[in-house]
């Protein structure tokens, strides 16, 4: 193996893994160091998305969202089962099988683009030298040309609430219970903690989510988290608000967790605990003082738009610098560094970056929010359609849910699109596009979509914008 390369990435994450293939595809030599060690004990790559986060998560919401439909929903739709049950070891093993296979999938696509895996744990010293400490305590520094941070985050501990066994656990504990619990609490009612709370709510378990604001979603449009937060009850999560956690303890298979309300302090005994209190970069031990790269107080790397660090030819990106902590995020922003440093234009444009909550239904959202534009005295409208209007999510059994959009008055600009319903996630690609293309409502409004699909709801929320919609009653028609 060389020690010396164009490009040293560290971390092969979401972030790393394609910042290291898209510099090997414009032709730099690059290496990527991983430290990662699997279920199986295994050096692995691939970061949190692949190996505990986005889809072994997506994983289970699929086989409990089957599985659900089955036993409640299927006899609606003229289908007799008869029992339906459920086999979590197999589901897991599903879960890990995927998890391999993709995580399996990077190793050959670094082969293929002839990126060296350097196995262990990388720190960036001065002068863009990177030391690599291998699993057995051995060392080697190697040196780069330009450096890529994108040694990513982990969750967020609670002093007061310890991990301890499969008990307290976090979202990654929460992936690998083989049997269904019968009362989990989860500490966070944000996105992990939806998304792990519907896996094994669908499987029968009681779920309790404990949420210390007071608002429900505060980053998602208040009309939609409201329908979000009525969905939800309706399926069984007893979500409460306004209600901090302060302490937990073990007791033989169960856990006493404490928590303090409007009505003071409190205690429910539960199965399992889940941690879902949000992530921090992991930054720690990455960067020798005599790197010289500044690290604000909560460990996010400095970074300028382009990614860069204040030394020239180091960059961060991903969950380890400011921004949404997706995997999207991190990709996009290792392709622009990447082809920064191979000599070629990048940027990025933040304002259209999607969201996606993986719960059914999905809650889907680009852009600013209702609430944002009110504080900002903009001149807005809005244009909504319930899937309850739709023939397609009829036709499906599936019409909770609307689509919003939201348009600059003057200009015609979107500047926003919030999705809760079916297949929000995939629906939500064309408001991305149409504010990547600083597109207008009226380009969705003029735009032919099929018939019968759940993509003319939003075409009917544009045309609602200003009183055209067809299949709903318009207040205001022009
Ligand atoms: P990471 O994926 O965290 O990867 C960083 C890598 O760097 C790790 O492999 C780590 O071992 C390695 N590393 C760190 N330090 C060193 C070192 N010194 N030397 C060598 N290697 C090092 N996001 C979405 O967009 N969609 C989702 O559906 C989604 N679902 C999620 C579900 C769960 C349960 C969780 C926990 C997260 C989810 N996320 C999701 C968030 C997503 O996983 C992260 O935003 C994403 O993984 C960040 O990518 P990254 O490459 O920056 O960091
Ligand atoms: P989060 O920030 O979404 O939610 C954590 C919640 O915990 C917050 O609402 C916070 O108020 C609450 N909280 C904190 N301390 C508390 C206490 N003591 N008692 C009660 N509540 C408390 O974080 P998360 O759900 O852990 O997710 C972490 C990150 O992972 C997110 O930022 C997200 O970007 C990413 N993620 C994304 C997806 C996706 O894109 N679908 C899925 C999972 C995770």
């Amino acid at each position: 193996m060389a020690d010396k390369y164009d490009v040293i990435v560290i971390g092969s994450g979401p972030a790393g893994y394609v910042a290291a293939i898209r510099a090997a595809q414009l032709g730099k030599s690059v290496a990527c160091v991983e430290k990662w060690i699997n279920k199986q004990n295994k050096p692995a790559l691939g970061g949190t998305c692949l190996n505990v986060g986005c889809i072994p998560s997506k994983a289970l919401l699929e086989s409990t969202e089957l599985y659900h439909e089955a036993k409640h929903n299927f006899a609606d739709l003229g289908i007799n089962t008869g029992e339906v049950s459920v086999d979590v070891p197999k589901m897991i093993a599903r879960k890990d099988k995927i998890v391999s296979e993709l995580t399996g999938g990077i190793e050959m696509l670094f082969k293929a683009n002839k990126i060296d895996w350097l196995v262990g744990t990388g720190k960036l010293l001065a002068e863009k030298n990177v030391e690599v400490t291998d699993h057995d305590g051995g060392k080697k520094t190697y040196t780069a040309g330009n450096v890529i941070l994108a040694s990513g985050s982990v969750p967020i501990e609670l002093g007061a609430t310890p991990l301890e066994g499969d008990i307290v656990v976090d979202s990654s504990g929460a992936l690998d219970w083989e049997s269904i619990p019968g009362s989990i609490c989860v500490i966070g009612a944000g996105i992990i903690g939806l998304e792990l709370g519907s896996v094994w709510r669908r499987l029968g378990s009681d779920v309790v989510l404990l949420e210390a604001l007071d608002t429900f979603l505060p980053m998602v449009d208040q009309q939609v988290a409201k329908d979000a937060a009525r969905t939800f009850a309706k399926q069984g999560l007893d979500i409460r608000l306004n209600t901090r956690v302060t302490g937990s303890k073990v007791n033989g298979n169960k856990v006493t967790v404490s928590y303090k309300d409007k009505d003071g302090d409190k205690e429910m005994v539960v199965d399992k605990l889940i941690v879902a209190v949000g992530r921090r970069s992991a930054t720690e031990g990455v960067i020798a003082p005599e790197a010289e790269i500044g690290v604000d107080e909560r460990g996010l790397i400095h970074v300028n738009d382009q990614c860069e660090t204040s030394v020239p030819g180091v960059y961060a990106i991903g969950d380890a610098v400011r921004g949404p902590m997706l995997a999207h995020k991190g990709s996009e922003e290792g392709v622009m560094v990447a082809e920064i440093i191979a000599g070629e234009h990048g940027s990025l444009n933040y304002d259209a970056m999607p969201n996606v909550i993986y719960t059914h239904p999905e809650v889907a959202w680009v852009g600013k929010t209702e609430e944002e534009l009110k504080a900002e005295g903009a001149d807005y409208q809005a244009g909504t359609f319930p899937f309850a209007a739709s023939g397609r999510a009829k036709a499906k059994g599936d019409t909770g849910g609307l689509v919003k959009i939201l348009r600059d008055k003057k200009t015609d600009r979107m500047l926003g699109a919030h999705i809760i319903g079916p297949s929000a996630s995939e629906l939500l690609g064309q408001s991305v596009l149409t504010m990547e293309f600083d597109g207008t409502i009226e380009d969705i409004a003029h735009t032919i979509h099929a018939h019968p699909t759940l993509s003319e709801a939003m075409h009917e929320a544009a045309l609602s914008a200003d009183g055209r919609a067809i299949h709903i009653a318009n207040r205001k028609p022009r």
